[in-house]
Formats: C-alpha cells, structure tokens, sequence
C-alpha cells in the first residue's frame, strides 16, 4: 500500500518527481504529518455521509484523509501546476473533485445546491495559505454558507486572536466577526516544522461551528461591525474618544451610552458582543 501523502517521505518524493518549487507568493507549505491530520478531521465532525469542501489542496495531503472520511471531497487549487500532481496522488480517491479557481472568485451557487445533493451536510477545511486567511475565512461565514462546521489550519497569532474572549490582549474587532457568525474554537496548536518548507511562525487548528442564529440580532449590521471596527481604533483610548473622533458627533455619542447604558470610560476591549450589540443598536436611534 502507498504510504499516506502527509509524511515526510512521500512528499520529499512527490516534490522531486514534479520538480516542484513551493510558491511563497501562494502561501504553499506542504504538511508532513498525518497524526496532525487525523487530529484535524476528527475535529470537523464529518461522517461518511458528508461532503467537504476544501481550499488549497497543494499536493493533496489534507485531501486524503478527507476523502478516506467523507463521501465527497470539492477542493479548489489556483496554482495551475499543482494540477498534474494531483492527478497523480489522488488517483486512487474517486471521490475527490478538484477544480482549478481562486476559490474567492468560484461561483459556488452550484455546489451546495446540485453538486452535493447526494450528501448530507456540508463541511469546510483547509490547510489555508497565509496570505488570504481572513478573505478565505470571512467568505465562509458572511455568505452563510449553508455548512456545519470550518475547521481551519492557520497561523497561530491569528488564530488566538479569532477565538480570544473579551478583556483579553488578542480580542479585536476580528474576534467579534467571526464569533457573530461562529463559536470559534482552538484544537490544537502545530509546530513550523511540520511543513515543507518551513514557514516562520506556528500554526494552529482552528474550528469554527457555525451558529443557526447569530450571535445577536442587531438593527443595522453594517452600522454594527463599523461601529466596532471604530471602538478598536485606538485600544488604549476610550469607547467615548474612539467613538467621537470616528463620528465628530459628540451629543449623539453621549446619548449613545444614556440609551445603552454602557459606560463611555470603558475600553473597547472589556465589551462583550452583546453589549456591542446595544451599542450599536443605540446608535441607530442617537445618529437620526
Ligand atoms: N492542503 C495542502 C497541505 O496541507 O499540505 C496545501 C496547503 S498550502 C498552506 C495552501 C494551498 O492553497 C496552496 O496549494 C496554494 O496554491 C493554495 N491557494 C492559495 N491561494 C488560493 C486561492 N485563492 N484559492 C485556492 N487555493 C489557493
């Protein structure tokens, strides 16, 4: 039997065969180790009636051990020359469909609608380049993709910081977006040298279950996350400065915490997304 994909061996040996040179500018660095990866998948929950969808399958080490686990695996690859390597290793998966696209380009009306209509539900994964987490990982959740659960291999200081708790040093305005639409979780923390090449900084499993109602209902989403994108303008400054200076309104910002009742002399940091929520909520009626 073929040793799996995700050894050090084995891609040593596939990366010589197709004289391959890991693009940076792509964010490619190949995982080497399968334990890791029967670790990830365990964590996306999926059973052999379920579908995945993943993003940047490389030379396929994620993507078998999806596919030994689901019943359909759709994974999206730029890099055209990748294209003839998976071919070639996952030739003996025949329920693996790649597709050559920018995955923040496809069209994906087809896929949830007629593609995996013979699934039952719909994961997402992937070992995803640096380059492009947020976009990736915001597509996922802001187009409310109808899946369960996105399970994720990221740089470990963007991972701390989507799954941070309020009060902490990495909550930020990220934080909140992604646990608007997620409970974000962190699996488990991966070494840099596990990939190859080796990248410069730590990786981490993240998993992102995705919530059936949000987080919170607010009146004006948009007016939401830009009110906090401004609350974090300044972390040291105040709720009260940070607001003001975004708005130059300074009455409808005072009103703002009468109606909310939120202390103005707080930091951004120490609010949670309920209590952004009325916020924002409350700046709906002090801005008119
Ligand atoms: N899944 C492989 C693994 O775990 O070894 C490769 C992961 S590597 C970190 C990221 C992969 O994403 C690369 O193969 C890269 O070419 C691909 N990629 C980069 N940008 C992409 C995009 N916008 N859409 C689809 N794939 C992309």
């Amino acid at each position: 039997m073929m040793k799996d994909i995700a050894t050090p061996s084995r891609t040593r040996e596939i990366v010589e065969q197709f004289d391959l040179k890991a693009k940076k500018s792509l964010g490619q660095n190949f995982m080497t180790d399968v334990n890791i990866l029967h670790k990830f998948v365990d964590a996306t929950g999926m059973t052999a009636e379920d579908g995945v969808i993943e993003v940047g399958p490389g030379i396929g080490a994620l993507t078998e051990q999806l596919a030994k686990r689901a019943k359909k695996v759709i994974a999206y690859e730029i890099d055209q020359r990748l294209l003839p390597v998976l071919d070639e290793t996952l030739k003996q998966y025949d329920n693996v469909e790649i597709r050559h696209e920018d995955f923040l380009k496809a069209n994906l009306d087809h896929v949830f609608s007629e593609d995996f209509q013979s699934v039952e539900h719909v994961y997402a994964a992937g070992n995803l380049p640096y380059y492009v987490t947020t976009p990736i990982l915001m597509r996922f959740l802001e187009e409310r993709l109808p899946i369960k659960t996105l399970t994720v291999l990221i740089q470990k200081e963007v991972g701390d910081r989507l799954a941070a708790k309020p009060s902490t040093k990495a909550y930020g305005s990220l934080s909140i977006a992604t646990q608007y639409y997620a409970e974000t979780e962190v699996i488990s923390h991966v070494p840099a040298n596990v990939f190859v090449p080796k990248p410069n900084v730590e990786s981490s499993i993240i998993r992102f279950t995705i919530r059936s109602e949000k987080a919170v209902q607010v009146k004006n989403e948009d007016a939401f996350f830009k009110l906090i994108r401004a609350s974090f303008a300044q972390r040291r400054k105040t709720l009260r400065n940070n607001l003001q200076s975004w708005s130059g309104n300074k009455e409808a910002v005072a009103q703002v915490f009468d109606l909310s009742g939120i202390d103005g002399g707080r930091r951004a940091e120490s609010l949670s997304i309920e209590e952004f929520a009325k916020l924002a909520d409350a700046w709906e009626i002090a801005r008119t």
